[in-house]
């Protein structure tokens, strides 16, 4: 048994994610990483998959491994190679997601619009279809997919991202409709504003005025952290939340609760 600081719930299970070079998903692989787990840390960026599991006590608990989910082979070689080390697969984080241009829907090109369904939406199908044969042999599983505030309404996402992050909802509920029964559970994270740096590019930072004053319109009047986004995932996919099935769980400090998008 791996020796773990604190809570160690997830000892010796193994947990996959997706976009493991930045933001939230590297958060859930420390998350995971603390908890016990052995951490399959996937991203298109190889080099910043290791560089993630390199900042924390990682391997050889951890498997930094590149995937592009928008490729149904690279997908199927990156969870064979999971399969081959660790012979199981115990939770899915789907977390790899990309943000289109925010231009209105009449000037996005189809490229672009392909790009955003490909990695964000047609991504967790992929990644959900190669592990969902392993899961079924066990007889139970997990897989957490990451939407947003973006799932329910529209907002500063653009057409394609808002159009995916509603998909991953219905993709999470049609999948719980077919494998609830059958011992997998899954799950939607629907983030509001996080510190990230797909949420803060370059020229937005958290302290421009642009964003404080959308920060000064969400209740709790502060960003995400990314960690904390990690903490929910980790509660999602335990036995602790063995009722919870198919929900699109919400944490954005009230964001949604506004009657428009702050930005
Ligand atoms: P988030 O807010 O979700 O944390 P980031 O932009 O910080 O957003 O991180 C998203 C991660 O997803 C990045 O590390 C990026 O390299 C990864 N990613 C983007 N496209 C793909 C893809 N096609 N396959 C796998 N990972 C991807």
């Amino acid at each position: 048994m791996r020796k773990v600081n604190g809570v160690n719930n997830y000892n010796n299970k193994v947990v996959v994610i997706t976009g493991a070079g930045s933001g939230m998903g590297r958060a859930m692989v420390g998350e995971f990483l603390s908890r016990g787990a052995y951490v399959a840390a996937l991203d298109i960026n190889l080099d910043r998959a290791i560089e993630t599991v390199k900042r924390l006590d990682g391997p050889p608990a951890a498997f930094p491994h590149q995937v592009d989910v928008s490729d149904e082979r690279s997908v199927q070689t990156a969870v064979d190679a999971i399969i081959a080390r660790w012979g199981r697969i115990d939770l899915l984080c789907n977390n790899a997601g990309v943000l289109d241009g925010h231009a209105p829907a009449h000037e996005v090109s189809l490229e672009e619009w392909n790009r955003v369904m490909a990695v964000n939406l047609t991504g967790p199908f992929l990644m959900s279809r190669a592990v969902i044969p392993q899961m079924l042999k066990q007889g139970k599983g997990a897989i957490i997919n990451t939407s947003s505030t973006s799932g329910f309404s529209a907002a500063g996402g653009g057409s394609a991202y808002t159009a995916s992050k509603h998909g991953v909802i219905g993709l999470t509920r049609q999948m719980t409709f077919e494998y609830g029964a059958r011992g997998i559970r899954i799950n939607a994270i629907c983030p509001g504003a996080t510190a990230t740096p797909m949420a803060m590019p370059e020229h937005t930072t958290s302290n421009s005025p642009d964003m404080d004053l959308a920060i000064s319109k969400v209740p709790a009047r502060r960003w995400c952290k990314p960690e904390e986004i990690a903490r929910l995932a980790a509660f999602l996919g335990s036995d602790d939340a063995d009722y919870v099935h198919g929900s699109a769980y919400v944490m954005d400090g009230g964001w949604l609760t506004a009657a428009r998008d702050p930005f």
